[in-house]
């Protein structure tokens, strides 16, 4: 067998792990890169690029239809195909960063030799003063009767055709996503989550409003619904579910599970080498090293926020803890956007957790009054922002540009700039952004 040594080999290659590969190798690390199928992982390939190539284009035959109540006819398999060029153009532009790794096709393995942990990747054992562990995550499933019926996110966005309808078990951001992206595309969408509420994490308020604009659009949406079993007949498929006690069933083409993702720990030899993991994913410290101080875990492997972006700053951390810069790890600013249509961004403390503090204050701006909102017709949206003795600790945003405009708060935040200062900034006018003034605006700090 073949043994390779490396300063750095990193099991997986998602935003975690190839950021990582590409920056170490920049930094002068001899690195190597193992994966098992695609270089750019679930975000570039069945998850983010995919999802949000189409979400462009729902949002496109939403805004037709709401400006000139007229439908946009979307040739489907122009965008199947447009769909698969993006994730090719990307994957082109992973494997041009990754020039100076060592990239290996195969499923990489820890392994104990002599008392010391390496890598195995087909007939290659590598031996590297650190490993990193970047596997990412799996969609969790469902054990019920007819489970076998249910499809994951990555089939459906690998199928060239759209369903004529289509239940989604899990009111999850995915999910949602799903819903709004399909529903726009002419799809029959149901959702059917077990929590009272969709998007059960996030702020109350924001997700009320959102549940009742999805209503609006002819999004069938069963909460406090648990389902039971899955039938096929000659009409397609029946989710048979109890709300409240009594028993519904609703017929659909296909039934999509997002009921939420788990850690990728399996076939990795965590437990012939003695890494510690639970369900929740792989037990790191705070510079994300494992029990083995010099094997890291970064990203969706260690459960917890499952995010592209979260996968990359957990790699810029690892890197510099190797290269002797390290700063702990600092989840407290992570914004996180929910592309739905509107869409729904967030950052910080939600309001339940503020209530935590001993003082906070929320303050709140619809998009009806901005200039900009009228204009393009997208007056459905509100700013919410929570502020603790004059500094942001918080904020949701639900409507047009929510994705972008939460980037405005997270600068205010990481800054450490007071609201009595901020609302002082002066925005262009007419834009969306001053919804975020007003809102800073309406305090008298
Ligand atoms: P991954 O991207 O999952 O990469 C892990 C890689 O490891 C995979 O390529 C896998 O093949 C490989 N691998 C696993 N085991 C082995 C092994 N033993 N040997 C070799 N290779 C192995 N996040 C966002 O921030 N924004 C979004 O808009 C967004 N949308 C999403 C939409 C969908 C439908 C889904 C499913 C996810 C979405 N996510 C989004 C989440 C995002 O994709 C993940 O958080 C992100 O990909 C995690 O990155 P990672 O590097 O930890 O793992």
């Amino acid at each position: 067998m073949e043994i390779l040594n490396k300063d750095l080999v990193i099991i997986g290659a998602g935003p975690g792990g190839y950021e990582l590969a590409s920056n170490a190798s920049k930094a002068g690390l001899n690195v190597a890169l193992i994966e098992k199928e695609d270089l750019g992982g679930t975000c570039l390939n069945h998850g983010c690029i995919p999802t949000k190539t189409y979400f462009h284009y729902a949002k496109l035959v939403d805004a037709t239809k709401k400006a000139f109540n007229q439908d946009l006819k979307i040739d489907f398999n122009h965008l199947f195909n447009h769909k698969n060029e993006v994730i090719k153009t990307l994957n082109d532009g992973v494997k041009a960063s990754l020039k100076q790794v060592l990239v290996l096709n195969g499923e990489g393995k820890l392994v104990k030799e002599n008392g010391e942990v390496l890598v195995k990747v087909n007939d290659t054992l590598i031996k590297a003063k650190s490993i990193v562990i970047a596997t990412g995550s799996i969609e969790a499933k469902l054990d019920i009767k007819g489970s076998e019926y249910l499809i994951d996110a990555r089939t459906l966005l690998d199928m060239d055709h759209l369903p004529s309808s289509i239940s989604i078990i899990g009111g999850g951001v995915i999910g949602m996503e799903m819903a709004s992206i399909l529903n726009a595309l002419g799809v029959n969408v149901n959702v059917i989550e077990y929590a009272p509420s969709i998007l059960p994490r996030m702020d109350n308020d924001i997700t009320r409003r959102l549940h009742n604009l999805f209503k609006q659009k002819g999004i069938n949406i069963f909460t406090k619904s648990l389902l039971k079993e899955i039938k096929k007949d000659s009409g397609g498929l029946t989710c048979l579910f109890e709300k409240d006690g009594e028993s519904f069933n609703i017929n659909s083409e296909v039934v999509l599970c997002s009921i939420g993702r788990i850690p990728n720990v399996y076939n990795l030899g965590l437990e012939e080498v003695g890494i510690e993991y639970n369900k929740k994913g792989i037990i790191t410290n705070e510079f994300l090293q494992t029990n083995i101080s010099n094997i890291y875990a970064i990203g969706d492997v260690r459960g917890g926020i499952m995010l592209a972006h979260k996968a990359s700053y957990d790699a810029k951390v690892v890197l510099g803890h190797i290269l002797g810069t390290a700063e702990k790890v600092n989840y407290d600013l992570i914004p996180s956007c929910c592309f739905t249509i509107p869409e729904v961004s967030t950052i910080g403390l939600s309001e339940e957790e503020a209530t935590k503090l001993e003082n906070y204050r929320i303050i709140k701006e619809l998009y009806r009054a901005n200039g900009k909102a009228q204009a393009i017709g997208e007056v459905d949206g509100l700013v919410k922002i929570i502020i603790s003795d004059d500094y942001i600790v918080g904020a949701t945003i639900i409507g047009e540009e929510a994705n972008l405009m939460i980037h405005e708060i997270a600068i205010l935040m990481n800054a450490k700039i007071k609201v009595s200062e901020a609302k002082n900034y002066i925005h262009a006018h007419p834009t969306l952004s001053e919804i975020i003034q007003k809102c800073l605006n309406g305090q008298n700090l």
